[in-house]
């Protein structure tokens, strides 16, 4: 319990650390990508010049999505949520993961019949799902399956500890049986810039976008693998009750940051 505190007040800090950053560097971005436009536009079309300040558009261009992660770990991404069925988004989803995980991986969904309301932006889901299965993806390499269900949890106060005492959960279980990981990277895996991954290979900052998201939806997020076995992600999200619309008024910190 105090370990899973501890782990939170960290991710806590290292998102505003990093939202705080993201915040003025994409400022600073916008800047250069500006003048790298305007150079440009001012020069002789075929020269060398041009293919160089097209190069540093093209660098700003890839910045700007890292920065884009960034806010999206430190919960500085709008926000539009809609009250909708859990499975429903899934399946709005699934053509898209099929592309995701390739021809060599099979994809299995087992929906709850029951609808499962909860208030999400679905855009954001989605993305959370993408992440999910590209990672998985890398893991499988040559084959496997992955695997979505989605299930309803009603804690009694006694399980699991970090939901409330009567709360209910619309949740959500996406597994693969690949490599699986190690401890060391299953406590890291939410660090933004964490990655075992060859350089050029992964940005770490996949699992910090889900990381974020999660959080900004009141949800919980869990990781269980076993290396050589597999992984699993839990993840809870607050069931709709129609009497506590959670997000009928937006929350003040969930305004677009201005300037
Ligand atoms: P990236 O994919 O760019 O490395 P992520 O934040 O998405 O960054 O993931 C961080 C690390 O977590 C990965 O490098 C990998 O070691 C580990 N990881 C994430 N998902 C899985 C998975 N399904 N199976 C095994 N390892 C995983």
């Amino acid at each position: 319990m105090e370990e899973q505190l501890r782990q939170s007040q960290k991710m806590e800090a290292v998102g505003q650390l990093a939202g705080g950053v993201a915040h003025d560097f994409n400022n600073i971005l916008t800047v250069i990508a500006g003048y790298a436009n305007m150079l440009r536009m001012d020069l002789p079309p075929h020269g060398n010049e041009v293919r160089l300040a097209e190069q540093i558009a093209l660098a700003t261009e890839k910045a700007a999505e890292l920065t884009k992660g960034l806010l999206a770990f430190s919960r500085k991404q709008p926000m539009a949520p809609q009250k909708l069925d859990l499975g429903e988004v899934v399946q709005r989803v699934e053509n898209f993961l099929v592309r995701v995980i390739g021809e060599d991986i099979q994809l299995k969904t087992r929906l709850l019949p029951d609808s499962l309301p909860v208030w999400i932006d679905p855009g954001q889901i989605e993305q959370v799902l993408i992440n999910l299965a590209a990672n998985a993806r890398d893991a499988m390499g040559n084959g496997g399956t992955f695997t979505i269900a989605t299930g309803l949890l009603e804690a009694d106060g006694s399980l699991p500890s970090f939901c409330g005492p009567n709360g209910r959960y619309a949740v959500i279980i996406v597994s693969d049986n690949g490599k699986g990981m190690d401890a060391e990277t299953s406590k890291r895996i939410f660090e933004p810039f964490y990655t075992t991954k060859e350089v050029g290979k992964g940005t770490g900052l996949g699992m910090a976008i889900v990381y974020g998201i999660v959080q900004q939806h009141k949800g919980y997020i869990a990781v269980n693998s076993k290396p050589g076995e597999g992984t699993s992600f839990s993840i809870y999200f607050p069931l709709a009750e129609d009497e506590v619309e959670m997000y009928r008024e937006p929350a003040a910190d969930l305004e677009p940051e201005q300037g």
